[in-house]
């Protein structure tokens, strides 16, 4: 199953994918990391560092290319957990085209949503402990204002195709985790006999 995440910086998405990714046995596709990963590489790097370290969206042309890439590995044909991708309505849609080209598609999105106020601590929380140079105050504050004009659409995107459910990311990760579980069970994902 190919399942999208969504959701602002901050709500917890990169936490709830781990999670997820070992219960239901599929790949966990970050573009967040492969960006990371790929701006350390001479050719990629400070194109890919101008928009990061400023909060903007890299061009869809890079992020979907490297997602491509990664889907073309074997441990991604029979589903993935995309982490941070799609984040504009062009990657929903090139996304479906490349999946479409293989005959698969988009199984669930799961939007998770938190108050902007707890986004901003969580993010400063995490800007510290995994220094992340790309998460600042003022990048934040960027991002969000990216996210409400770029990835909401998305959401929305999901939603007219009956592919959407959505979850709040307000709670300890485990009432967090049970509630996607939940959905992605209602929803026809399967998960492995030992999860927790
Ligand atoms: P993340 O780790 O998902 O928060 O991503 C960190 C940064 O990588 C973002 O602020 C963007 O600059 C870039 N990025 C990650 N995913 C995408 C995407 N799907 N489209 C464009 N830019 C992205």
């Amino acid at each position: 199953m190919f399942i999208v995440m969504i959701g602002p910086p901050g709500v917890g998405k990169g936490t709830q994918c781990k999670r997820l990714v070992n219960q239901l046995g599929i790949p966990h596709v970050s573009t967040g990391d492969m960006l990371r990963e790929a701006r350390k590489s001479v050719s990629h790097g400070e194109d890919l560092l101008a928009h990061m370290d400023r909060g903007r969206l890299v061009s869809d042309e890079v992020v979907t290319e490297l997602v491509e890439r990664r889907l073309e590995l074997p441990d991604c044909q029979n589903g993935c957990l995309f982490d941070g991708f799609p984040r504009t309505i062009q990657q929903a849609e090139t996304l479906d085209k490349i999946l479409g080209k293989h005959g698969k598609s988009v199984g669930l999105a799961i939007e998770m949503s938190g108050d902007d106020k707890l986004l901003v601590q969580r993010m400063l929380k995490r800007a510290a402990e995994e220094q992340r140079p790309d998460d600042t105050v003022e990048t934040l504050t960027r991002r969000l204002e990216i996210y409400q004009r770029e990835t909401v659409p998305v959401a929305k995107y999901y939603e007219e195709r009956g592919l959407l459910c959505q979850v709040s990311g307000i709670g300890t990760p485990d009432e967090v985790s049970l509630t996607i579980r939940q959905q992605i069970r209602d929803n026809g994902g399967k998960y492995r006999e030992n999860s927790s």
